[in-house]
């Protein structure tokens, strides 16, 4: 598995296929670990909005470059990798890999916990997804909790045991939540999936496949959620920053070929120098 980097931060470049195969993967490293104290693998699906805040939050930016797996789930970051790094990536989006390892977790003999979400929503989710794939959804529990009660919630999935831990409390609040609490949460993978439960649950319509396919799910969210607006303003900063950084990696890249150039021609001269010298007079 090889990651790119991405302005400072590291993005898998497996689709969706190789990724639920290294999650396995994952899981299974887990649960040999140590029945009692499995090792957590936490997997960050990142989009520009994330990636462009974290250039101005190093410990946002320290967690996602210590999660086992990035995936890149907004067509932002997929622009960004073939600006930056010449390579085409597919999209592993937090909601696609959440159906496909709930699809797969009957046949493997996963459970999954759902937290996050205004209370009802975790658990109109998990009945769906019960009913449509017929994984083992363990438990839930909404997003809004005090302080006081993370000790109870936190025994409550230790005690339920799930193999994987869906956390949709937004980004990037799931991710400083996860990374906070990962010495305490015995789950082998931790998956932060923003606002999927309220599109699992009904609440919310995803973005038809056209929306997807062309890269605007962000338009769509912002037609019906207009008060994205604010947030949303960090793509076109993205999108700018990306362009100036290739722009830059292009610029250091012909330096360096005239740098090779200038040596090349500057040996050869020397050369020329010795054979001058040796030649008979
Ligand atoms: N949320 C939550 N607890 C909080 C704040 C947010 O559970 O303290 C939930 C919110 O109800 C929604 C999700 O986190 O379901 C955030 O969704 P959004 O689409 O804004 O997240 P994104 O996908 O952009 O990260």
């Amino acid at each position: 598995m090889a990651d790119l980097e991405i302005l400072g931060a590291k993005i898998s470049d497996l689709d969706m296929v190789e990724t639920v195969c290294a999650l396995a993967a994952y899981i299974d490293v887990g649960r040999q670990q140590n029945s009692l104290e499995p090792m957590l693998h936490h997997i960050v699906t990142l989009n520009a909005e994330i990636l462009y805040k974290a250039q101005s939050d190093p410990r946002l930016l320290d967690i996602i470059n210590r999660a086992a797996l990035v995936t890149p789930d907004g067509s932002g970051v997929v622009m960004a990798a073939r600006e930056l790094c010449g390579r085409e990536i597919d999209r592993v989006t937090g909601i696609d890999l959440l159906q496909e390892l709930c699809r797969r977790a009957p046949s493997l003999g996963w459970s999954v916990y759902l937290l996050g979400a205004a209370p009802g929503v975790a658990e109109a989710a998990a009945h769906n997804l019960t009913e449509q794939y017929g994984v083992n959804v363990c438990g839930w529990h909404d997003g809004y909790f005090k302080p006081e009660e993370l000790p109870w919630i936190l025994g409550e999935i230790n005690e339920k045991k799930p193999d994987i831990l869906f956390v949709g409390l937004g980004a990037p609040k799931q991710e400083f939540w996860i990374d906070e609490n990962r010495d305490r949460l015995r789950v082998p993978l931790v998956l932060g999936v923003g606002g999927c439960f309220d599109v699992i649950s009904g609440n919310l319509k995803r973005a038809p496949l056209a929306f997807q396919r062309l890269g605007l799910e962000w338009l769509w969210r912002l037609l019906r959620e207009p008060w994205r607006i604010k947030r949303m303003t960090a793509l076109p900063k993205f999108v700018l920053l990306v362009k100036r950084e290739a722009r830059r990696k292009r610029r250091q890249q012909a330096a360096s070929v005239r740098l090779n150039v200038g040596r090349k021609s500057a040996d050869e001269n020397k050369k020329d120098v010795k054979k001058d010298k040796k030649l008979p007079q």
